[in-house]
């Protein structure tokens, strides 16, 4: 009986951890959603200048478009370059307003960090939903559980660069190349969370790289809500 009892209390226990970490409800885009040979690049953390605007000029260079996760309180201290990429016809989404660890954090915190960012993309003149990615990917219950509420995707990816990491452009490109497929959704970092000083000019350089790269193997780029349908 008592060893019942274990493992009963074992499998609750598995399963409220798995509900907590993986919800089965809501929806989480890992990928675009076709087999043709198209690629999405998404910047997270910014806006950082003088790296962003860096990176939006390789980006007019290539006539490419992307979608950039920005961070509320960043936005609040660059908003000049938060308009450029709205300018430029980018896309916006939004990655909370403080960048902490959403997924540990209670539903109504969640709620404002997603709202106020919303305000100030309203602010910026967006008028439709952006689409959210949470801070580290941490699509956990109470996230999911605000997102659902508000009928809105978590849109996360499936080829990291790493640059968190390094900030050697070769290295980032090289492990973003071997990983693409098509469809893929590529994250990259444009700022870093917090740090004002984070310096990207790997990732910038990097980000030229992989175009040129990609272009060569027959992809093209596009914004999220270009393909969208998930
Ligand atoms: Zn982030």
């Amino acid at each position: 009986m008592k060893s019942i009892i274990t493992a009963l209390t074992g499998f609750a226990a598995t399963a409220l951890l798995w509900v907590y970490f993986r919800p089965p409800f809501g929806k989480n885009v890992v990928r675009l959603n076709t087999d043709e040979r198209v690629v999405a690049l998404t910047f997270d953390d910014g806006p950082n200048p003088p790296y962003t605007d860096r990176l939006l000029d390789i980006l007019a260079v290539h006539n490419v478009k992307a979608t950039f996760f920005m961070i509320g309180n960043r936005i609040e201290r660059h908003p000049e370059t938060a308009r450029r990429i709205i300018a430029e016809k980018h896309q916006v989404g939004n990655h909370s307003y403080s960048h902490p660890l959403l997924g540990f954090c209670p539903p109504n915190i969640v709620r404002r960090e997603i709202e106020k960012t919303d305000m100030l993309f309203q602010e910026l003149g967006i008028t439709e939903k952006t689409v959210f990615r949470a801070p580290l990917l941490t699509r956990f219950l109470p996230v999911a559980y605000v997102l659902a509420q508000q009928d809105r995707p978590h849109i996360s990816c499936n080829v990291w660069g790493w640059d968190w990491m390094t900030q050697h452009p070769g290295k980032i490109n090289r492990t973003v190349l071997r990983k693409v497929k098509p469809g893929s959704i590529i994250v990259l970092h444009d700022g870093k969370a917090e740090n004002k000083d984070a310096n990207r000019w790997g990732t910038v350089e990097a980000t030229d790289q992989i175009i040129t790269g990609l272009k060569q193997e027959g992809y093209r780029f596009v914004r999220l809500s270009d393909v969208g349908n998930w």
